[in-house]
C-alpha cells in the first residue's frame, strides 16, 4: 500500500542563483530544511572534483553546487512528467506525483557520504560514500534524518532506497541512477562549465524536453535521439579530457602516498607525528564512527598536510611539500600484457636511485565504459536507453546511432607508471644530472619507444 506523507509547501517558493541552470527552486519545506543541515551544508568545503583543479584551475566547485544541480534536474523531470504522463490508474507505466518528494530527497542527498578527495581517502581507509551517505540519512544522529522524519517515520528508509537502487518504482531509481540520469547530466555541465573546456555541453533542454516515463523506467522520444547521442559523445569526451587528465591522476598518486605514509608512521609507531592529526586518528586506529567522518573536509585535511611540511619523517615532509606546492608525479602510457618487463625494469631503476618504491612509484589505470547494453547475465549490468518511435517500437540506442556503436560496451582509458618528476628532469642548478647514469637508463627506456610515451 502507498504512504501518503505529510508535504508541506513553501509559502512562497524560493530560488538559488547557479551558473548552470540559472536558478534552483525550492518548492518544499523539507527540502529547505535539508540544504540547511549541517551535514548538508559540511559539502560546500568539499570540491567535486578533487584534484582536477590542479590542471584545470577553475575546477574548484562543491559537491554541494552539483547536490543542488541534480535536484534541480530531477525537478524540472518530475515537472515534465506530471504535466504530460500523469498516471490515471497504478501500473500504466506513467507518472504518479506523489514519488515526487523521495525523488528530489534522493537527487538532493546522493552525494553525501562523499569525504575529502573521496577516491584516495576510501583506498587508504576503506570508506565507502554510498554506504556512507545511506548511514548518514538512516542514523537518529543526523539533521538529515530528523528533517526526513518529519515526512514520514519510515521517510528515511524510502530515499535511502532510491539511493541503494531497492526502491520498488524504478522510473525514481533510473531517473537518480542510470546511464543518463539527473547525476550525470549535472556533473557533465557543471564540470565542464567550472573547468572551462567545452567537451561536456550537451542539449539539456531538448533531452528534457525528450524523456518520458515507461513501465520499467526512463524512455526518450525518438526525436531526441540526437540529443542523447551527443550526452554519451560529451561524457566519453570528458572522462578522456578532464576526469582522467594524467597530471590529475599526478597530483592524486602524490596525494595517495602521502596519506599511506602518515598512516603507516601512525600504525607501526615508526615516530611521533611533530602535531597531532586528531580528527584523523580514529582512521589511523581503524575505530571511527559516522560522527568523525562528518568532521573531515578538504580544509581538514590541508591543514594536517601544512603540519607535516615541518615533520621530521623526510618522506612525509617531502610529500606534503609535492602536494601543497603542485608537484606532480609524472607519467608514461604502457600496455601491461607488452611493456610489464619494462616496467618492472624502470622500477628497479627507481629503487636503485633511492626512492622507496611504496611512497615514490605506482601504476595507476583509469578505465570508463562510457555506454553499455543491458547484459541480463552479467552481475552489474547495467539498463539501456532506449527510444519510443512513433507507434510505440522500443529501439536500443546504439541501434539508432551508428556513432554510440562505436563506444558500446568497450572500456576506454589507459594505465599509466608514475614517478617523481626529477628522474627525468633531474638537473641540478649546474646542469649536473643528479642520478647520472640511472636516470640515463631510465629516460632511454621512454626515449627509445620502448613504451608509449604520449
Ligand atoms: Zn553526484
Amino acid at each position: 500500500m502507498k504512504t501518503y506523507y505529510n508535504v508541506e509547501m513553501l509559502p512562497k517558493e524560493k530560488v538559488f542563483r547557479d551558473p548552470v541552470h540559472g536558478y534552483i527552486h525550492i518548492q518544499h519545506q523539507v527540502v529547505l530544511d535539508l540544504v540547511n543541515t549541517k551535514e548538508f551544508q559540511r559539502l560546500r568545503r568539499i570540491k567535486q572534483l578533487g584534484t582536477s583543479s590542479f590542471t584545470f584551475h577553475g575546477a574548484e566547485h562543491s559537491r554541494f553546487n552539483h547536490s543542488l544541480g541534480v535536484y534541480e534536474i530531477a525537478r524540472r523531470i518530475c515537472d515534465k512528467f506530471v504535466r504530460n504522463y500523469p498516471t490515471v490508474e497504478p501500473g500504466d507505466g506513467l507518472w504518479d506525483d506523489n514519488e515526487r518528494l523521495v525523488t528530489l530527497c534522493a537527487a538532493l542527498l546522493h552525494d553525501l557520504g562523499h569525504g575529502p578527495f573521496s577516491h584516495t581517502f576510501e583506498k587508504i581507509f576503506g570508506t565507502d560514500h554510498e554506504d556512507l551517505t545511506i548511514q548518514i540519512i538512516t542514523s537518529p544522529d543526523t539533521e538529515i534524518n530528523q528533517v526526513l522524519r518529519e515526512v514520514g517515520l519510515d521517510f528515511p528508509n524510502q530515499v535511502a532506497a532510491v539511493i541503494a537502487k531497492t526502491y520498488p518504482n524504478p522510473q525514481v531509481v533510473q531517473m537518480i541512477s542510470s546511464q543518463i540520469d539527473a547525476d550525470r547530466m549535472d556533473y557533465l555541465l557543471r564540470d565542464a562549465y567550472y573547468s572551462g573546456v567545452t567537451y561536456g555541453t550537451f542539449d539539456l533542454t531538448r533531452i528534457l524536453r525528450v524523456i518520458r516515463p515507461a513501465e520499467k523506467g526512463i524512455i526518450f522520444e525518438n526525436s531526441g535521439m540526437h540529443a542523447v547521442e551527443d550526452y554519451i559523445v560529451s561524457r566519453y569526451q570528458m572522462y578522456m579530457q578532464v576526469y582522467f587528465h594524467p597530471v590529475s591522476r599526478g597530483m592524486e598518486m602524490v596525494l595517495y602516498h602521502l596519506m599511506k605514509r602518515a598512516k603507516d608512521i601512525y600504525q607501526n609507531d615508526l615516530q611521533e607525528f611533530h602535531h597531532n592529526a586528531t580528527f584523523l586518528e580514529p582512521f589511523f586506529n581503524n575505530t571511527w564512527e559516522l560522527k568523525d567522518y562528518l568532521r573531515l573536509d578538504d580544509g581538514v585535511l590541508t591543514t594536517y598536510f601544512s603540519h607535516w611540511l615541518d615533520d621530521s619523517d623526510p618522506t612525509l615532509s617531502d610529500l606534503a611539500g609535492r602536494f601543497l606546492h603542485r608537484a606532480p608525479f609524472k607519467s608514461v602510457r604502457f600496455d601491461r600484457e607488452k611493456d610489464w618487463p619494462t616496467i618492472q625494469a624502470m622500477q628497479s631503476l627507481m629503487e636503485e636511485m633511492g626512492y622507496n618504491p611504496n611512497y615514490y612509484m605506482s601504476t595507476n589505470n583509469s578505465f570508463d565504459l562510457p555506454y553499455d547494453l543491458y547484459r541480463p547475465h552479467k552481475a552489474g549490468s547495467k539498463t539501456q536507453i532506449e527510444f519510443m518511435e512513433k507507434n510505440g517500437t522500443i529501439v536500443e540506442l546504439s541501434q539508432a546511432s551508428s556513432i554510440v556503436s562505436a563506444l558500446t560496451g568497450k572500456m576506454r582509458g589507459d594505465e599509466r607508471l608514475y614517478f617523481p618528476r626529477e628522474i627525468t628532469h633531474g638537473f641540478s642548478e649546474e646542469g649536473i644530472n643528479l642520478f647520472d647514469n640511472l636516470a640515463e637508463q631510465f629516460k632511454s627506456y621512454i626515449e627509445n619507444d620502448e613504451i608509449i610515451t604520449e
